[in-house]
């Protein structure tokens, strides 16, 4: 595959200009160059190549759509034969508006995050939750069945992570965010969902303090990106057999997870979520198993951090 190509970021413009792989695969975002998706799919790929030559053809690409652009580009991605796109930043919501059709998960998160090509369209799907649910087990041993879950944000990302606790049946589900108006719209949601009594609302300035002894608390606000920013929770206030997950990977390290951390709680980022969301994306497309720790091995190495596994 052309590495060149894999590897810049692409505009609309490109897609009349350029020669793309026969089964093109692409992330659209807003801005997207920070993106390491085409470094963990095209990872992927090389491993699915190696076991069938069905996957020669395919490559992942980045393009930088903004946001008013976003129709116009379905359309060509579409006349362009690309089979599969990943939504980032700001996309997820704005396309539900495009696709013809939507998994029923990915109705309830509010976003859609994967579409897949037919003749017609695109179809919208949502891993992100998926994602979530296997970084929880995979880096911490947790499975949401019967968790006790503090979900800090409700945004996007937190709606997904939210929708995701109560379908897997968590015991509680408490959410805070500093836009009380914005929780409550996500509580609303939750809320209709089957076993929604197990969902309610606190504020930041009045942390839950009957916690019980071991639980779960996942930040997905977008506090810790920058240096400075103060932490979304007082992880002093958990039990010991609490365990916190941040959503964000880039820095590995939030303040956050650094005081939970040195409690001697077990702490995880959002890089394993980053790659399963993704894994599950590529194996929606190519209805393949997917090599997730190849996928894992690439984001390590794109983000300067030492590889996960040996
Ligand atoms: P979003 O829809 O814009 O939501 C942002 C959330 O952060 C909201 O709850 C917002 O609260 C809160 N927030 C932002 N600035 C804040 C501040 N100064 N003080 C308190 N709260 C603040 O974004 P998103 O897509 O949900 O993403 C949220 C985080 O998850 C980001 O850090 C993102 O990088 C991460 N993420 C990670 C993955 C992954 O694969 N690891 C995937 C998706 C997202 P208000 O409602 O009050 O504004």
């Amino acid at each position: 595959m052309n590495d060149e190509a894999t590897e810049k970021t692409h505009t609309l413009d490109d897609l009349g200009k350029c020669e793309f792989a026969p089964n093109p695969l692409a992330v659209l975002g807003h801005p997207v160059e920070h993106s390491i998706s085409p470094a963990m799919h095209n990872a992927a790929l090389d491993r699915l190549r190696e076991r069938d030559t069905r996957f020669r053809g395919w490559a992942y690409y980045r393009f930088d759509v903004p946001p008013d652009e976003l129709e116009r580009a379905l359309s060509l991605f579409h006349k362009h034969s690309f089979m599969g796109l990943n939504l980032t930043v700001p996309h997820k919501v704005e396309a539900m508006e495009w696709v013809k059709g939507m998994a029923p998960v990915a109705k309830q998160m509010g976003a859609v995050n994967t579409l897949v090509w037919d003749e017609f369209g695109y179809d919208g799907f949502n891993t992100d939750g998926y994602g979530i649910k296997r970084a929880l087990e995979v880096d911490l041993a947790v499975s949401l069945k019967g968790a006790d879950v503090i979900l800090i944000g409700a945004g996007g990302a937190a709606r997904a992570a939210a929708v995701q606790c109560m379908l897997d049946g968590c015991s509680r589900l408490r959410v805070g965010n500093r836009t009380v108006g914005r929780m409550e719209g996500l509580l609303q949601v939750l809320q209709e969902m089957p076993e929604g009594e197990r969902v309610e609302g606190f504020s930041l300035d009045h942390p839950p303090d009957d916690l019980k002894a071991e639980g779960v608390l996942i930040n997905a606000t977008s506090l810790g990106l920058q240096p400075g920013d103060p932490k979304p929770f007082d992880a002093r206030l958990l039990p010991g057999g609490w365990k916190v997950f941040d959503m964000i990977y880039n820095p590995p390290m939030t303040p956050l997870l650094q005081e939970a951390a040195s409690r001697g709680l077990a702490v995880a980022n959002g890089l394993s979520m980053l790659v399963h969301q993704g894994a599950r994306s590529l194996e929606i497309w190519s209805r393949e198993t997917v090599d997730e720790r190849a996928m894992m091995t690439a984001a390590c190495h794109a983000l300067h951090l030492p590889p996960r596994y040996d």
